[in-house]
C-alpha cells in the first residue's frame, strides 16, 4: 500500500463533469489500495478573474487582502471535490491552507512554505479517508492567509508530498507530460519519459509553465518522486528523476520560452566604476528582478550603452525608479521594448559537447531572426528576441536539435 499526492491544475478541475472526472482517478488509486491526499487548483481561469477584481478595486490592493481574495479559487475547488468523492462513494474532507496548517513566510502574494502540519492529515488518510488540500495557499505564524505565486499548487503538492513523505506526487495537467517544448506551440513536440530534476527546473525557470520552478527545487531537495501526467487520458506521463537514472542522455532536453519579459536600454551611461552598480542597485531596492544584461566597453567616448531584461509585468515600476535616478548615475535617456521574448534552450549534453551555441545561432540567422542578447549557464543558453518570431524561433530550434517527433 503506497502514500500518494495526486494534483489536479486548473483545466482538471474546470466544471463539475470535470471534478467528476478527477473523483473517479482517485477512487481507482483508493480502490487500489493507495492512501491519497489529493491537492486541487482554483477551475481554469478562475485566479485571473480574482486577480483582476482585485485590480479593479484599487491598484495599490494591500497583498494580504488581495491573497485572501486571490486564495478563494482553491477553496471551492477543494469543497466541490470532496462533494464528488463523497457521491462516488469514497469518504474524503477537505482542509484549507490554515487548517492543516501550511505555514508560509509573510510574504503575500509570493510566500514560501515554511512548514506543513501533518497531524490532522494522517489521521485523515490512516482512518481510510481521503485528504483534499487547497494548493496556493498558506497562512503566516500570525494568522494570515497567504498565495504562493501564480502556479503555486504544484509547489503545495510537492510540500505535501514531503511532509507526508509520500511515495509519490503525481501532477495531473492538460498535456500528457513534460515535453520537448510546448506541445501547443510545436505540434511535434515529443514526450519525454524522462527528465532530470537539474533540466526540468532550469526549464521551468526559463518559462516552461508546465511545473513551477520552486516546485521541482522542492522536489530536488526533499527526494520527492515526482512524474507529470494527463488527467483526460491513461497514457504513461514523464518521469523527473536523478541524472544516473538516465540510460542514453539527449544532447539539448528542450526548448522553452517566456512571454514576460521586456528589453530596456539606458543610453550614454558615464564609464565610471559605480555607475553600473548604481542603476541595478536602484532596481534592486525595489525587488525588481534582472534577467539579461548586455553591457560593451566604451571605445572613444565616455560613455556606453546597457541593455537588460526586466519582467514585462514590472517594466513601469522599472522606468518609474531608473528615471528618478538618472541625475545620481549621469545616463542621457531609457528607452523600453516591450516587443520581446527569450527562447532557451537547455540540455545537461551541454556540458560535455561544443558547438550547441553555434547550433542555435546559426538556426535564428538562417530565419533572419536577429538576437538581442544572450545569456548562458552550465546547461542552457537564451537569446532574446522580437516577439513576433516566437513561435518561429521555438520551431525551428526544436527542428535544429533534432527533438522533432517523426512525422
Ligand atoms: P495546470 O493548470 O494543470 O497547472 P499549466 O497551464 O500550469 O497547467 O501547465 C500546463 C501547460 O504547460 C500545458 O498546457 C502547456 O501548454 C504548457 N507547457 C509549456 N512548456 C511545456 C513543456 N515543455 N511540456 C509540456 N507542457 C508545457
Ligand atoms: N490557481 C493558481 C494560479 O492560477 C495556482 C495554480 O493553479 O497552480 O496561479
Ligand atoms: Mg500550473
Amino acid at each position: 500500500m503506497s502514500l500518494i499526492v495526486m494534483k489536479f491544475g486548473g483545466t482538471s478541475m474546470a466544471g463539475i463533469e470535470r471534478i467528476r472526472n478527477v473523483a473517479a482517478r482517485v477512487k481507482r488509486e483508493v480502490e487500489a489500495g493507495n492512501r491519497v491526499a489529493v491537492v486541487v487548483s482554483a477551475m481554469a481561469g478562475e485566479t485571473d478573474r480574482l486577480v483582476a477584481l482585485c485590480r479593479e478595486a484599487s491598484p495599490l490592493a494591500a497583498p494580504a487582502e488581495y491573497d485572501v481574495v486571490v486564495s478563494s479559487g482553491e477553496q471551492v475547488t477543494t469543497g466541490l471535490l470532496a462533494i464528488a468523492l463523497n457521491a462516488a462513494g469514497i469518504r474524503a474532507r477537505s482542509f484549507q491552507g490554515w487548517q492543516l496548517p501550511v505555514t508560509t513566510s509573510d510574504a503575500h502574494g509570493v510566500a514560501r512554505i515554511q512548514e506543513i502540519g501533518t497531524a490532522a492529515l494522517r489521521a485523515t488518510l490512516d482512518g481510510g479517508a481521503v485528504a483534499v488540500i487547497p494548493g496556493f495557499q498558506g497562512v503566516t505564524a500570525d494568522g494570515r492567509v497567504t498565495t504562493l505565486g501564480r502556479g503555486g499548487s504544484d509547489t503545495s503538492a510537492v510540500a505535501v508530498a514531503a511532509a507526508l513523505k509520500a511515495d509519490r506526487c503525481d501532477i495531473y495537467t492538460d498535456v500528457e507530460g513534460v515535453y520537448t517544448t510546448d506541445p501547443r506551440i510545436v505540434p511535434r513536440a515529443r514526450k519525454l519519459a524522462r527528465i532530470t530534476y537539474e533540466e526540468m527546473l532550469e526549464l521551468a525557470s526559463v518559462g516552461a509553465k508546465v511545473l513551477q520552478t520552486r516546485s521541482v527545487e522542492l522536489a530536488m531537495k526533499e527526494k520527492v518522486r515526482l512524474a507529470v501526467l494527463s488527467s483526460f487520458s491513461d497514457e504513461p506521463g514523464t518521469l523527473v528523476v536523478d541524472e544516473d537514472e538516465i540510460v542514453e542522455q539527449e544532447l539539448i532536453a528542450g526548448v522553452a520560452y517566456d512571454r514576460n519579459e521586456a528589453k530596456v536600454t539606458i543610453v550614454a551611461v558615464p564609464d565610471r566604476p559605480g555607475a553600473v552598480a548604481a542603476i541595478f542597485g536602484a532596481l534592486a531596492g525595489a525587488n525588481i528582478n534582472v534577467d539579461m544584461i548586455v553591457q560593451n566597453i566604451a571605445h572613444d567616448s565616455a560613455t556606453t550603452d546597457v541593455t537588460f531584461t526586466v519582467p514585462r509585468t514590472e517594466l513601469a515600476r522599472a522606468k518609474a525608479i531608473l528615471e528618478g535616478a538618472r541625475g545620481e548615475v549621469g545616463f542621457e535617456r531609457l528607452i523600453a521594448d516591450e516587443n520581446v521574448v527569450k527562447v532557451s534552450v537547455v540540455g545537461v549534453g551541454m556540458k560535455s559537447h561544443a558547438g550547441v551555441a553555434v547550433t542555435m545561432f546559426r538556426a535564428l540567422a538562417d530565419r533572419g531572426i536577429n538576437i538581442q542578447a544572450i545569456t548562458t549557464s552550465e546547461i542552457k543558453i537564451s537569446v532574446l528576441i522580437a516577439e513576433e518570431y516566437l513561435e518561429l524561433a521555438v520551431r525551428v530550434l526544436h527542428t535544429a536539435y533534432g527533438l522533432d517527433a517523426a512525422a
